[in-house]
């Protein structure tokens, strides 16, 4: 525990890899005096009161958000809007709430009408996180040196705002702000295409099965494992993201449907140089990333944290 709570009470809504993992880093570095919570299945609610992590677990979303400082819906993000109107009713007056969806446009859309006067809604994204989910899932340290996302509406009290921010700072983020429309541009790139891509490439070599199956799992390690390792991401999440982020996506699909037929024409007509070319221009942007401590050069499986996610 360090210094003094930030917030007295903490209500996190959907208990899962994310808030599992808030949870437990708010509570290792004391930042939140309370912290309530409540899932949707009463499965989910009884495991969480045995894992012992939070010091309320409570049957209703309604409950949970009551006379809470800080409410985060950690739930997916096509069911904030719903889960903002049934709360909205509930919330104290200077709460901030905020959310940690992967996609902010939508949820800024479906969340900021239900809400009262007088609370403060602070939309979030960090960008952390792992093929898992479940109660089981999380852990204290997914969000250290990872970013933080704040997308508030223009307007939002600058001391809300900078409470968020010390709240994620505390749990080990890099906390950055932007707009909305711009969070789900650049997520449309760096997160959502390789998605679309690795359940694409996951599906079609199920398809090729019949001739390859055996192939398909031995000889995995070939970059084909990381692939699957991302296609095993939650489902209902994932289909969210698509739907709540549709016009990003698809912008950035139609440039990478470009790049992607100008290097199949490389590959037709034997045009090494631009094959090299751009396989050199690419091996310097991931340098990039491992020297400003974005990933880590060691393989997965020597990664300092690989052994702490658990299976649903
Ligand atoms: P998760 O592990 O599947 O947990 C989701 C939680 O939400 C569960 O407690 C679930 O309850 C609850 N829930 C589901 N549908 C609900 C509904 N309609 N109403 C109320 N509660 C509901 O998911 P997660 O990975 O933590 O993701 C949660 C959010 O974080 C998503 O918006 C996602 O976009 C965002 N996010 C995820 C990642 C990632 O890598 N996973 C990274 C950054 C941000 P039950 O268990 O009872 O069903």
């Amino acid at each position: 525990m360090s210094g003094a709570p930030l917030f007295d009470r903490v209500a996190l809504i959907g208990f899962g890899l994310i808030g599992g993992s808030i949870a437990r880093a708010a509570r290792a570095q004391g930042l939140a005096g309370e912290i309530v919570t409540t899932a949707r299945s009463e499965k989910t609610r009884a495991r969480v009161a045995e894992l012992g992590i939070v010091d309320r677990v409570v049957e209703t979303n309604a409950e949970a958000a009551r006379d809470a400082d800080l409410v985060i819906l950690c739930i997916p993000v096509g069911a904030c809007g719903p889960v903002a109107q049934e709360i909205a009713p509930h919330l104290k007056p200077g709460a901030v709430i905020s959310d940690v969806g992967s996609v902010k446009g939508a949820v800024v859309r479906d969340v900021a009408p239900h809400l009262p006067v007088g609370v403060h809604f602070v939309p979030a994204h960090p960008v952390a996180g792992t093929e898992h989910s479940g109660p089981d899932s999380g852990f204290a340290e997914l969000f250290i040196n990872r970013w933080c996302i704040l997308t508030p509406p223009e307007g939002t009290d600058p001391a809300a705002i900078e409470r968020l921010r010390a709240f994620w700072s505390g749990i080990g983020a890099k906390v950055e702000i932007m707009t909305p429309d711009h969070h789900d541009l650049v997520l449309a790139i760096t997160s959502h295409l390789p998605h679309l891509i690795a359940y694409t490439i996951v599906g079609t070599a199920e398809e090729l099965g019949q001739v390859t199956s055996s192939e398909v799992i031995e000889f995995s390690a070939g970059g084909f494992r990381d692939f699957t390792r991302i296609a095993a991401s939650d489902p209902t999440m994932w289909r969210d993201v698509f739907l709540a982020n549709k016009d990003a996506v698809l912008e950035m699909l139609g440039t990478f449907n470009e790049d992607l037929s100008k290097l199949t024409r490389a590959i037709r007509r034997g045009d090494g140089e631009t094959l090299f070319n751009h396989f050199a221009r690419t091996r310097a942007i991931r340098r990039g990333i491992v020297e400003i401590g974005q990933d880590s050069s060691a393989p997965d499986f020597g990664r300092p944290y690989a052994n702490l996610t658990k299976k649903k």
